[in-house]
Formats: structure tokens, C-alpha cells, sequence
């Protein structure tokens, strides 16, 4: 019946009627008056013709004689339903006047109304149309109930009825298909109350009838799950929901509700809970549930009195390991560690939100968990302990954990952790506080060299809070202008001449110029190093520029970068732009590495060593002889000077090693050609005795602290010009001591 759905949607739209008459002449009367009046008729002289029709082709309406020979209107009516598809087409019978045992007989045979023959044709018209109309409401109603069933069976949800009897006292319970389908029936299956009961599980059983009981006597609504063994024997989660139904006289005389197979999105909700509770790396807790399990325990402390601890635990050297053995084995690593903390404390993972009021006082002990917070960070938190010694101890037995060798990436390796203790309420009053304190003490087990356990203390807080506001304020130093490049020159004694000057950074902060070893570190650990690097090679380039035009400065003025800015690719190129903006030759930038840095990263720097060296700018390798290096190690890099370290010259004089090793490194440097450099000179004893070594360049306060590039011109004015400066002097006797030695020697 497909052009009824057009019934509604069209008013041009005719319907298509059979006609079955074996009066001729009736039969072309109706069929004319009835497409007069809009309808598309099709005729059929019987009732074998009007069967055979329908095969043919699809009508919406079908009208027929009673009274025909042969097949009759009756019988024709009958075989009619019999044909798939015509069960519900609508047939109108014609009738004789007042004929009432043909129009029950029609009804019958499936007729759906009836005519009695006449000449009132807009009559028998309006009749059609309300019988086609009739039929299009029940054919779109059955749809959206096929649809509804669908739906539900889709969503694994069926409806059900219950009526109160007097005579069972189960009543009365009937499920709909799709309900029966929910309990793994099929559509006409058996289903009764009792039976049903007996697919929950024992256990839960009589729970389940107590509640019944309390709603019906209450008339309350019902909503639960209700976990029942289906009828294949799969264990499945129903949703059962249910309105009361009342009589007139305001009684409850059953319920009406759904049953929906719940079971996946409860399994899908567990999943989802767990997935934002635990971690998805290790299993355990995460941060979200470790800070709601420590809140918890404090609610608990607060109310009995007693003390919470928090261990914050860190691996150390975990990027090390991360790096040399590739992710899937510190994967792996922090599992088994993971796997080892839980085990030294009373670990449960059986924490439900909102279950834990209801299972006593000694309740908040189930709290107690070891959980990850990211990366190689873990918190145990001891929800009742009788003290610091309680918690050390549980400290310890991690550390001791951790200690054993772990077999991961086909090789063993050696973790050790660094764990910070703090407790409630002495260290912290709430879960923040005490998160921040324990990870204070951890932090100040990691710079008195890790692989130990401490306990907060207020003293130490102190020190990580300025750390704090340092890193903070030093963020802003650049974008404020508050770097500076003090310069300290290098001289060459012999000829009493400046040949460089190194930049030394300093900090404005409000006023006070901040010293590198207050800064540089923390800069270095933070990464603002690079930055901070690469504004002091812009300055350098535009103050050796400055100096130049104001008084003729012609030397190279030494950077001091970290070794990690040489491993960068673009230093060349940083430093090409730096001297080209401010119209310097790339010699005019001197840098210096740290003999240590530039050992430790070896292979990363040689790349950028020789490019540098292409482009004609020197490198000298500073603090010389504190890193042990090969010295012959040095005569494959290309480098141009080395620094001999501060603590040698100190000591020069002093004891006797320290001039050995200044000997050594003289004559090693000058056998390979590279100009060495003595920094650190304050008195003119030292001069002495490594002018007599042989080194000719040095630096230090005996010839100028570092100073703001301001005053260079003036000290050169005021020393080295008018050779006033009192070691001028002093170098000079040594050269005429030298020379009369040479003399005496010679003769
Ligand atoms: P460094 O490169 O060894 O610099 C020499 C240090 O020795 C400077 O300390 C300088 O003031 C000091 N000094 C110079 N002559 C004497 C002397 O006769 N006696 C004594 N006792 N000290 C002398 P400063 O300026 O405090 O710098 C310390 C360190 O900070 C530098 O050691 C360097 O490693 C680092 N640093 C300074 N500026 C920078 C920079 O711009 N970038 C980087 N990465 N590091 C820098
Ligand atoms: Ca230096
Ligand atoms: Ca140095």
C-alpha cells in the first residue's frame, strides 16, 4: 500500500480503487461517479477478475459487490485477505437495502465497513475516503510502533505491565517481546514474575523481593539494576524502571516500566571511571584519585586525631635512562617500580567514591595506595601513621625496592629514588600543602645527591620559595632589560697591551647587580640559558661595534655559552646575524666553553666546533685542567686557546702541584700551538711565575675586575696607555731580568 503514505502529502493525488460489480451497468454508474469525485477506478466484471487484478498491480481500496456469481463479494473479500500483502488494504462491501446478515457476514470476511447501494455517490465517496484515511493513520501508527520495537531492540530495552491479583499473588506479568528478548526469550516466550526472580542470583535475591514489596505496599517508583543469569546462561546487568498505576479511587492497581540490558554501558561506564582514576601506564591510582583518597584520609585525621603522611617519590635520573634505552623501556622500568612501591604498602585499589562512610571507623585505612602523578613521579600516602619514624620506614623499604637491579631493554639497570616525607597536620593542614612540602623535601634530597629519603622542614621551604620567585623573575629579566654584560680585559703582559676582554653577564634586579653563580645555573637547569645566551651574543656584537667607533676597539670580545648551545645547529647562524646586524666581523665574537661541558657532549659540539672555526670564529676551552681531559685529545678539535682554571693560579706559589699542572699545561698548549691564558691573576707573584711558565696572556684583578662597558675607555686610558699601572712596571724588570739571564747564559 505504498501510495497511501502519497494519501495525505498530495491533494492532486488519486486514489486507485478496484471496483467488483457484475452488473454492468452498475458497475460503469459507480465507476464514473466515483473518478468524478477524484478516484482513479479500476473495474473487474467478478470476483475471479478483481483477485486476479490485485496481483497485477497495487490498489489503496478495494470495493465490492456482495452479490456476484460465482465468487461472491464475501468469499472474494476472504481469498483477498489470504493475499501477502492485502491484509490490511481496506474493502468496502456493497450491500442490499437493510440486508444486516450481509453486512455481519461482511464484517466477517474482512470487510472494514460497509455501502448500501444507492445513488448517493458522494456518499459512498466520503465513506472511501474516510476509510482510506483510516487506513493511512493505522499504517503510520504500526510503523512508529515497529519503529519503537526496533529502537528498543536496539536498545536492549522492552516494556512490561504488572497488574495486582487477588487470586495470584504474583499478579498478573506480562513483558513485551522485546522485554522477553532482554532475558534471552524469544518473542512469544514465557515470562513470569517468579521465574524472572529466579534468574537473579541467590545472593541478591531476596534483597531484591524485599524491596519489591516496600514499593508496591508504598506505590513508589522503581529504578535499579538488578543483575540476573540469562536464559543462555550469560550474566547481565537489567535495568529495571516502573511507574505505579492508579484506579479512579486513587488505588494502585499495578505498575507499568522498562527492563534495558544495561550490562555494556555499565561495563563501558567502569571502564571510563577507571580510566579516570588509575593510570593507564602502571594500573595504579592516579593523580584525580590520590588527591580525592588524601582529602579522605584528612577528613578522617581531622575527626580521630591522628597523622597522615605523604611520600613524594622521584627516580632518578629518569630521563637518562629514558633517552639511552628508548621509551618502551622506561615504559617498562617505571611498571616494575610501580610494581614495587605498591608492595611496600597496604595498597587497595577497592576504593568506591562514596562507599567509605558506610564501613566503620577503621575505614579510612583502606585509603592507603601508592599512586603515579605522571612521568617518574609517584606519592604514597599512609592514611594513619604514628609518627615520622612510621613513615621513614615505609620510605625506606621503596628505597631498598627500588635498589635491585630491573632487567628492562635486554639489559639490568640500577634505579635508585629520592623520596620527600611530609605529614599532617605538622607539615600541612591540607592535601596541597602537603603535596608542595613533600615535594620540597624531595627536591632537597636530589640536590644533597639523591638515592635517600627526608623529612620536610620549614627551612627548606624557604629556600625552594625563593628558588621560585628567582626562576620567575628571571623569566622577565630579558623582555625587561635587566641583563647586563660587565668586561674584564685580557692582557698581554710582555707588551703590556690589551688583547680582548671577555663579557660577563650580571643581573640589574631592583637595583643590585645579581652575580652569574646566582643565576646562570638556575638558568641552565630551566633552559632560559638559551635565551639569555643568545641575548649576550647580540650585545657583545653591539658593544664591540660601539667601542669601536668611540675609541678604535678592535679586539675580539669572549662570550661564555654552555655546551648545550653548541650543540644547537643554528649558533653559526646566530652568530653570522649578530655580527652582521651590527656591521662586526665574525672574529669580533671570541666563545668560551667550559672544558667539562665541551668533554660531556663531545660528539654533539665538534659539528658546530669546526663551522664556527670556518667562519673565522675562536674558541678557547675555559676552566682548563679541572676536567682531566686528554690534552692530546685536543689537538683533533679546532680550537685556539685554552684558559688555564682560576684554582691553579691560586694556588701557584702555594703548593707545589698547582704549578706542575700549570707547567704541564704551558708547554702541552704551546707544543700544539694554542695560546693559553691565565685567568684568576691578583698579585703580582703569580704574574711572576707564570710570565716565567711562559704564559704571556692573563686576566684578573691585578689588572681590572670586570667593569661596565662604560669605563673600558677610561681604564685604558688611565693604565695601560700611560704604562702607569704598577705590574707594567713589574713585567718590564722581568723582561730585562730575563734578557741579562739570557745574557749572562749566552757569554
Ligand atoms: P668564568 O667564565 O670562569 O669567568 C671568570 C670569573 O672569574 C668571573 O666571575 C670573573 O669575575 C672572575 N674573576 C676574574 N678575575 C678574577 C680574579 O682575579 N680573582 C677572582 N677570584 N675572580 C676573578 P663571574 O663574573 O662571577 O662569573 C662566574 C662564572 O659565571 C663565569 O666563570 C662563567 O662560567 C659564568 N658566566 C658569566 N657570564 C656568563 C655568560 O654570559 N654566560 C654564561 N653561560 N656563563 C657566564
Ligand atoms: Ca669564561
Ligand atoms: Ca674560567
Amino acid at each position: 500500500m505504498l501510495s497511501i503514505d502519497t494519501l495525505g502529502a498530495d491533494p492532486s493525488y488519486r486514489p486507485k480503487l478496484l471496483l467488483a460489480d457484475d452488473d454492468e451497468v452498475s458497475l460503469m454508474l459507480i465507476a464514473v461517479a466515483l473518478r468524478e469525485r477524484g478516484f482513479d477506478v479500476v473495474e473487474a466484471g467478478s470476483g475471479e477478475r478483481a483477485l486476479q487484478l490485485l496481483t497485477e498491480r497495487p490498489v489503496d481500496a478495494v470495493v465490492l459487490d456482495a452479490m456476484m456469481p460465482g465468487r461472491d463479494g464475501f468469499e472474494t473479500c476472504r481469498a483477498l485477505r489470504a493475499m501477502p500483502g492485502h491484509e490490511r488494504v481496506p474493502v468496502l462491501m456493497l450491500t442490499g437495502l437493510d440486508d444486516n446478515a450481509s453486512i455481519s457476514r461482511a464484517f466477517d470476511a474482512g470487510a472494514d465497513d460497509f455501502f448500501v447501494k444507492s445513488h448517493q455517490w458522494s456518499l459512498l465517496a466520503g465513506r472511501l475516503h474516510y476509510l482510506l484515511r483510516a487506513a493511512q493513520t493505522r499504517q503510520e501508527l504500526e510503523r512508529s510502533k515497529s519503529k519503537l520495537a526496533r529502537a528498543q531492540d536496539l536498545a536492549r530495552m522492552g516494556s512490561f505491565d504488572w497488574r495486582r491479583s487477588s487470586t495470584r499473588n504474583a499478579g498478573h506479568f506480562v513483558l513485551s517481546p522485546e522485554g522477553l528478548r532482554v532475558f534471552g526469550l524469544p518473542p512469544h516466550g514465557e515470562m513470569s514474575l517468579h521465574r524472572l526472580l529466579r534468574m537473579v542470583p541467590e545472593d541478591e535475591r531476596h534483597g531484591l523481593i524485599e524491596m519489591l514489596d516496600e514499593v508496591v505496599r508504598t506505590s513508589s517508583v522503581v529504578a535499579r539494576d538488578v543483575s540476573v543469569t540469562v536464559v543462555d546462561g550469560r550474566q547481565r546487568i537489567v535495568h529495571v524502571e516502573a511507574e505505579p498505576e492508579f484506579n479512579d479511587s486513587g488505588y494502585c492497581v499495578g505498575y507499568t516500566g522498562i527492563v534495558q540490558d544495561v550490562t555494556d554501558r555499565r561495563v563501558a561506564e567502569d571502564r571510563i571511571r577507571h580510566l579516570a582514576n588509575f593510570d593507564a601506564l602502571t594500573g595504579l591510582p592516579n593523580r584525580r584519585q590520590l588527591m580525592w583518597r588524601a582529602e579522605r584520609s584528612l577528613d578522617a585525621a581531622r575527626r580521630s586525631g591522628h597523622q597522615v603522611a605523604l611520600l613524594m617519590i622521584d627516580i632518578d635520573r629518569f630521563k637518562v635512562i629514558n633517552d639511552t634505552l628508548g621509551h618502551v623501556a622506561g615504559d617498562d622500568l617505571l611498571i616494575e617500580v610501580a610494581r614495587r612501591l605498591r608492595a611496600c604498602v597496604r595498597h587497595s585499589d577497592q576504593v568506591i567514591e562514596g562507599t567509605l562512610e558506610s564501613q566503620g571507623s577503621r575505614s579510612h585505612r583502606t585509603l592507603e595506595a601508592v599512586g603515579r602523578l605522571g612521568g617518574d613521579e609517584f606519592v604514597a600516602l599512609l592514611p594513619e601513621v604514628g609518627g615520622e619514624a612510621d613513615a621513614e620506614r615505609v620510605a625506606q623499604r621503596m628505597l631498598d625496592a627500588t635498589r635491585d637491579p630491573i632487567f628492562v631493554g635486554g639489559q639490568e639497570c640500577f634505579v635508585t629514588a629520592s623520596v620527600g616525607i611530609a605529614l599532617y597536620p605538622r607539615d600541612g593542614a591540607t592535601v596541597a600543602d602537603l603535596m608542595r612540602n613533600s615535594d620540597v623535601a624531595m627536591y632537597s634530597v636530589k640536590s644533597a645527591g639523591r638515592n635517600a629519603r627526608a623529612l620536610y622542614t620549614p627551612h627548606l621551604a624557604g629556600r625552594g620559595r625563593e628558588k621560585l620567585e628567582l626562576e620567575s623573575a628571571l623569566h622577565k629579566a630579558i623582555e625587561r632589560d635587566e641583563l647586563v654584560l660587565h668586561y674584564q680585559p685580557m692582557i698581554d703582559v710582555r707588551a703590556a697591551r690589551m688583547v680582548g676582554v671577555e663579557a660577563l653577564m650580571r643581573w640589574n634586579r631592583n637595583g643590585a647587580l645579581v652575580a652569574p653563580v646566582d643565576f646562570i645555573p638556575l638558568a641552565e637547569e630551566t633552559g632560559l640559558i638559551v635565551p639569555l645566551s643568545e641575548w649576550a651574543l647580540r650585545e657583545a656584537a653591539r658593544q664591540a661595534k660601539a667601542w669601536q667607533v668611540s675609541f678604535g676597539f678592535s679586539d675580539p670580545v669572549a662570550v661564555n655559552l654552555p655546551n648545550r648551545l653548541f650543540e644547537r645547529s643554528d649558533l653559526v647562524e646566530h652568530i653570522h646575524q649578530a655580527a652582521s646586524h651590527y656591521g662586526v666581523p665574525h672574529r669580533a665574537i671570541k666563545l668560551e666553553i667550559t672544558e667539562t661541558g665541551l668533554m660531556r657532549d663531545l660528539q654533539n659540539v665538534i659539528p658546530s666546533l669546526h663551522r664556527l672555526n670556518e667562519i673565522g670564529v675562536e674558541i678557547a676551552i675555559d676552566d682548563f685542567g679541572t676536567g682531566y681531559s686528554s690534552l692530546a685529545y685536543l689537538t683533533t678539535l679546532p680550537i685556539s686557546e685554552v684558559k688555564i682554571d682560576r684554582s691553579f693560579v691560586r694556588d701557584l706559589g702555594i703548593t707545589p702541584q698547582s704549578s706542575a699542572v700549570v707547567t704541564a699545561i704551558i708547554a702541552l698548549a704551546r707544543s700544539l700551538g694554542l695560546r693559553v691564558v691565565a685567568e684568576g691573576v691578583e698579585n703580582l707573584r703569580q704574574m711572576e711565575v707564570l710570565h716565567r711558565l711562559g704564559c704571556g696572556v692573563m686576566q684578573g684583578y691585578l689588572f681590572s675586575r670586570p667593569i661596565p662597558p662604560d669605563d673600558l675607555e677610561a681604564w685604558l686610558k688611565n693604565t695601560i696607555l700611560p704604562r702607569r699601572a704598577p705590574w707594567i712596571g713589574q713585567a718590564g724588570a722581568l723582561d730585562a731580568a730575563a734578557e741579562a739571564r739570557a745574557n749572562t747564559l749566552g757569554r
